[in-house]
């Protein structure tokens, strides 16, 4: 009986991988550019963690998590999402006594109990960048421009940054009743999942999808009309200093985000072509976590990005990195095999990608398999190869043999040398 894999897991084969290492490569290089560095977090934590800062009525905590008891009783939780965890870490290794900001990026799988569907899983991976110690506007317009920068190093086209300000412990309350007040009115209106997140979590009644819900949210009040004074200057200068890189995020008073403890600025990036969940990515600022997390009042803003999504739209772009092989060696006939292992091992040890068929086969069918490697050369090792102390090139690409054209002994530069003036030949 054969097992398959759990709902809502799935496998990465290589066609696929391939796409998730140059992402992940790109990823690095624009971090260090920013002067991010990485931390590698526990994907396991103590459940009161996510209870805690995500919140008790989030879809997240409410339904979603993967929660079980460990032998010893402790409640844990395969972890939802990466920010708990980095602002956990940063307060349990005091960080900011020892660096005033601290920026930290990650890669992982997140687990999330959802109903599967195309780009819906429940172990999917994030991508994700947070920095702490900072609460002024250049920081959430840097953090907004690496977010531009990793799109643009991944070639996605038709992605739209979304931007909003969900307001500060000053303005949000008094802002929060007005939505309520609302919500009350529109009672009759609501799904039944908004009228009871009338009174629990009113600004989830903005981004509800259900059609009904949608179309009278026009009428609700925003966010953006009720900010303070502060929140309105920061908002103003955030969208300035984009602006003048020539960013420009489109506004939506409606994106509010799922979190409990995200304030001011607040961000979504959807792509095209991804159906119904083309969100790939998100985040915003979170002033106040790190103190709800036992830690000192440091302000933060990160941002997560969904790894199986982006490698949806990835662009072509983006995938000029080649992992193929560039030499598959043939050996024919078992006496050739120690050689065929012996040059290949040369070479690969010199930094060239080297395929080595087995040996005691046809040469037509190993011809067929090193032609499906996608390799331009194969160096043929035969008897005549052997007692000539030279080896045989076929150039797929020119469909051109080169008989005895290598040397058996070439380093990996040399080699490197013969096939391009192989090719130019
Ligand atoms: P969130 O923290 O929910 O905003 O998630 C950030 C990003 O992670 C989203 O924009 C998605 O790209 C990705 N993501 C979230 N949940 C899932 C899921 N269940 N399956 C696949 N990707 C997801």
């Amino acid at each position: 009986m054969k097992i398959p894999a759990v709902k809502g897991f799935r496998d990465v084969l290589p066609d696929e991988s391939i796409r998730w290492w140059v992402l992940e490569e790109r990823a690095r290089a624009v971090f260090h550019r920013y002067n991010f560095r990485e931390v590698r977090i526990p994907i396991v934590e103590r459940t009161d963690l996510f209870q805690r800062s995500i919140g008790e009525t989030t879809d997240i905590v409410e339904k979603e998590m993967y929660t079980f008891a460990d032998k010893d009783g402790t409640m844990l939780t395969l972890r939802p999402e990466g920010t708990a965890s980095v602002v956990r870490a940063y307060v349990e290794h005091a960080l900011a006594q020892h660096e005033r900001v601290s920026k930290l990026y990650y890669f992982g799988p997140m687990f999330r109990r959802e109903r599967p569907q195309k780009g819906r899983l429940r172990q999917f991976s994030q991508i994700g960048a947070e920095l702490l110690g900072r609460d002024d506007a250049a920081a959430d317009a840097e953090t907004l421009l690496l977010l531009y920068d990793l799109l643009a190093a991944f070639a996605i086209e038709g992605a739209e940054v979304q931007l909003n300000s969900l307001g500060c412990h000053t303005c949000r309350p008094a802002y929060r009743e007005a939505l309520v007040t609302w919500g009350r009115a529109h009672f009759d209106e609501l799904c039944d999942d908004c009228r009871r997140r009338v009174d629990q979590n009113p600004l989830r009644l903005l981004d509800c999808k259900q059609p009904g819900c949608a179309a009278i949210r026009d009428s609700a009040p925003r966010m953006l009309d009720h900010l303070c004074a502060e929140c309105q200057a920061h908002f103003a200068r955030v969208r300035e200093l984009l602006r003048r890189e020539g960013a420009e995020p489109r506004l939506n008073p409606y994106m509010v985000r799922g979190l409990d403890y995200y304030c001011r600025t607040a961000f979504e990036v959807v792509a095209s072509g991804l159906g119904a969940q083309n969100a790939i990515g998100g985040g915003g600022r979170y002033d106040g976590l790190v103190r709800a997390l036992g830690g000192p009042d440091v302000a933060g803003i990160g941002f997560a990005l969904g790894v199986e999504r982006l490698v949806m739209v990835l662009g072509e772009r983006a995938l000029e990195a080649d992992v193929r092989p560039e030499v598959v060696v043939l050996p024919v006939g078992e006496a050739a095999e120690a050689l065929a292992v012996a040059v290949a091992h040369r070479w690969r040890t010199g930094g060239v990608r080297v395929e080595v068929e087995s040996a005691g086969r046809s040469l037509k069918s190993q011809m067929r398999q090193a032609d499906k490697h996608g390799a331009r050369f194969v160096v043929i090792v035969g008897e005549d190869e052997l007692a000539g102390g030279a080896l045989t090139v076929r150039d797929m690409d020119a469909r051109r043999d080169h008989p005895r054209a290598l040397g058996v002994h070439l380093t990996a530069e040399e080699l490197r040398a013969a096939l391009a003036r192989l090719s130019a030949a």
